[in-house]
């Protein structure tokens, strides 16, 4: 595992969280479908101590049981307190991995607390979230230092040593506001690193435009002192404020900066082919558009106007693009029923229902199981409060078991 770039994508949690932003629970999962397909090697799927987050849970740890999630591995997080590490584990039993945080930097430690914990409460509140986890079940831990790019360096070694001991198997570097420039994270995390001999997470915000690049400096740091790194990406960079560290723009750098790719081997499961269906499906559900500039899934990505640029691409595309439309999955015509359409949801019928799997190739064996198929996409419909997908139609009649436990939203 070592010497390599994995990714943890973040959007079910840091994504969803952000003000004014929201996500149905079947979106949530599909967004899991498609990291996992993605090749993505963790996914945080949200906050295991919420009730309305646990029947979600737990049919996405069922749906990975039942092989139609292969290898993304399912991580909850919560606060590194014990009575919240003992409630994930109450409600979602079968999580196995798990995040546990915590703030470290001075300002946030009076900030939140006023006094009421220290440097010292926080570290042993951390050591025994990790060993309670260890002991419920827990495969892997991460340990976020939040406000880590505002902690003294020796309190973070502090940190990572007692979690290691702890059994925790990785820290989370978090840059929460955004402050690191790749230079400082560089030199801090190899020094983190060195020192502990611990893996690390970067988990960096763009307050100041620069979350891929100081993630990538900060990976860089980890990997030439010989540890593993993760990346914590969202998708489309949504996130808190200015966003997150966008997950296509990390692979792209990864894959075509001159420099990087030689120094920084990603995860050979990696598939950027599919980052165009995720980047557009998480638009969709989110209902935020694509930015037109946005690297390899902006309309603007691969388009030539200008003289110049218009000669020199037609002439040599190399002249003006580092990498094709094909490599994140664009060419692909596009269609889009112009004229007569028949669709199905909240209010359809039972006719309608099967024209429209019957063109998805989908036939049910009796009256009785495309009755109840259409009652969950009635469901399904009316919870994301949005025409449903040709790939969410599909997901509804594969797996209704799990779709009817995740639209189970108890008060
Ligand atoms: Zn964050």
């Amino acid at each position: 595992m070592k010497n390599k770039v994995y990714i943890i994508d973040v959007t079910n949690r840091d994504g969803v969280q952000t003000s004014r932003i929201l996500l149905p629970k079947l979106a949530k999962t599909m967004l899991n479908l498609y990291l996992d397909e993605m090749g993505v090697y963790q996914s945080e799927v949200g906050f295991p101590t919420l009730k309305h987050e646990m029947h979600y849970i737990n049919a996405n740890l069922d749906l990975a049981k039942a092989g139609g999630i292969r290898r993304l591995h399912l991580q909850g997080w919560c606060r590194a307190l014990p009575e919240d590490v003992d409630l994930s584990f109450k409600n979602c039993p079968s999580l196995r991995h798990l995040n546990i945080s915590v703030s470290t930097s001075d300002i946030m430690i009076q900030g939140k607390f006023q006094g009421r914990k220290s440097w010292k409460d926080v570290v042993e509140s951390m050591y025994k979230s990790a060993k309670l986890a260890k002991h419920l079940g827990a495969v892997t831990i991460g340990l976020n230092a939040e406000d880590a790019s505002r902690t003294n360096l020796d309190k973070l070694i502090e940190f990572a040593l007692a979690g290691k001991e702890a059994g925790a198997d990785r820290l989370r570097y978090c840059d929460t506001l955004g402050v690191d420039d790749p230079i400082t994270i560089y030199e801090r995390i190899k020094t983190l690193a060195l020192a502990t001999q611990f893996p690390i997470e970067m988990h960096c915000h763009n307050d100041l435009g620069m979350a891929e690049a100081v993630s990538l400096a900060g990976a860089q740091g980890a990997i030439e002192s010989n540890v593993t790194s993760f990346i914590n990406t969202t998708i489309n960079g949504y996130g808190e404020r200015a966003g997150n560290c966008d997950l296509v723009s990390t692979i792209l750098a990864l894959k075509f900066s001159n420099a990087l790719q030689g120094k920084l081997p990603l995860d050979e499961h990696i598939n950027l082919k599919t980052a165009w269906k995720i980047a557009k499906y998480a638009s969709y559900a989110f209902n935020i558009p694509i930015p037109m500039n946005q690297p390899g899934v902006g309309a603007n990505a691969f388009a030539h106007e200008s003289g110049i640029h218009a000669d020199g691409a037609l002439k040599d595309r190399r002249s003006y693009e580092l990498y094709d439309p094909e490599d994140v999955g664009r060419g692909e015509p596009e269609l889009f029923e112009t004229g007569r359409i028949i669709t199905t949801g909240e209010y359809g019928g039972i006719k309608g229902f099967r024209h429209v799997y019957d063109k998805l190739g989908i036939s049910f064996p009796s009256d009785n199981e495309a009755r109840k198929i259409l009652e969950l996409v009635q469901y399904a419909n009316l919870h994301t409060q949005k025409p449903l997908t040709d790939d969410e139609l599909r997901f509804i009649a594969n797996y209704p078991e799990i779709v009817q436990k995740i639209l189970v939203v108890q008060p």
